[in-house]
């Protein structure tokens, strides 16, 4: 009998000049369901893929998951019980809960429309839309949109931003399982504002970068005891040397980034192959072994 996933490789090998390997998005898009195996994050945040990934359910009695059509509601255990419980955080603030958009694919892997990262169940996106329903149809969480915080000019939050918000992404951060959370330039300037120096810890793991003012962008430490998850380094607490982020990275996001006028270049970012050109020989050797896997 010939293996569903031999099937693929053979279709996908075919479609192909002789000589190119299949992309490993196309092979990792292509699963509907995780691999047997014990739970595990194999890689990095963004080259890598994820065993044993476990579902978030599409209703919880505090969230929602978000387009289901695409069955990215996939993460390591940890973080679909982080999840729970931050959606349980976000009714003491006085939401009805969180809506959930991408977390990964069923077995992870870089994806093929979206995220760079997100390949190894460890980051999650949540929506920066309060909940007005928990009952929502399939059909109204593919075409419910979230709402964006930001203003035109991108460099402060609106109207739509409120107390809980900044709440919620306190208490995220906080929380010692959270490596960084990244969010548009503009929140990231607001908390900035009223921050004193018992914010330190956590504001430091708060993170400008471009977009993500409709959703924030949650990353998780490597669990203990995953081997093969590689952490990301530096880590936010060794790059910002104790100080919060509200300084140099900042001020850059502020003087160039929103600033299409100034000097086109930013920090230094080394230049890195996109993860949609990558086939399998560019993911650790483990990958395979969860894509083969049941
Ligand atoms: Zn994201």
């Amino acid at each position: 009998m010939i293996r569903p996933l031999a099937a693929i490789a053979t279709i996908l090998s075919l479609a192909l000049p002789a000589g190119a390997e299949p992309l490993a998005n196309q092979l990792f898009g292509a699963m509907p369901s995780p691999s047997a195996q014990r739970s595990e994050p194999v890689g990095f945040y963004s080259r890598g893929c994820g065993a044993g990934m476990v579902q978030l359910p599409e209703t919880g009695p505090t969230w929602q998951a978000m387009r289901l059509s695409r069955n990215r509601n996939w993460g390591q255990p940890e973080m679909i019980t982080f999840l729970e419980q931050l959606s349980v955080a976000a009714t003491k603030l006085g939401w009805r809960g969180l809506y959930i958009g991408d977390i990964s694919q069923p077995r992870g892997g870089p994806m093929t429309s979206g995220h760079a990262s997100h390949q190894i169940g460890l980051d999650a996106d949540v929506w920066m839309l309060p909940p007005s329903s928990l009952t929502l149809s399939r059909a109204q969480r593919e075409s419910i949109s979230s709402i964006s915080i930001r203003t035109a000019d991108q460099r402060s939050v609106n109207s739509n931003w409120t107390p809980q918000h900044q709440a919620l992404l306190q208490s995220a951060a906080m929380d010692d399982r959270v490596d960084r959370i990244f969010v548009a330039a503009a929140v990231k300037i607001r908390m900035c504002q009223t921050a004193t120096a018992a914010d330190t810890p956590w504001l430091q793991k708060i993170r400008p970068i471009a977009g993500h003012n409709t959703h924030f962008h949650i990353r998780l430490k490597c669990p203990a005891g995953s081997r093969n998850c590689t952490p990301q380094t530096p880590t936010v607490n060794e790059l910002s040397k104790g100080g919060n982020g509200c300084d140099e990275t900042l001020s850059w996001w502020v003087t160039d980034y929103l600033n299409p006028q100034s000097a086109p270049a930013g920090p230094a970012v080394p230049a890195s192959p996109s993860p949609r050109t990558f086939t399998m020989a560019d993911l650790p050797a483990q990958c395979t072994d969860v894509l083969r896997a049941r």
